[in-house]
């Protein structure tokens, strides 16, 4: 008879939350999904990494 309580409510929030949200593969911060972009299975910019990429396309680059 064991029954869960209400405390793991925030946790599960919490998670919830981290769900949600994704991890930017430039910054390595958990960012909501609006304005990112996917480049792949496991890489995602989020939005302002990816601003900042999109300004940041100089032609004659140096590798
Ligand atoms: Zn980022």
């Amino acid at each position: 008879m064991t029954h869960p309580t209400q405390h793991v409510l925030p946790g599960n929030l919490i998670k919830q939350l981290a769900h949600r949200f994704k991890i930017c593969a430039k910054c390595k911060q958990n960012r909501p999904p609006e304005g990112g972009i996917e480049m792949g299975p496991e890489r995602w910019y989020c939005a302002g990494c990816w601003t900042l990429r999109a300004t940041k396309t100089p032609k004659g680059t140096r590798i």
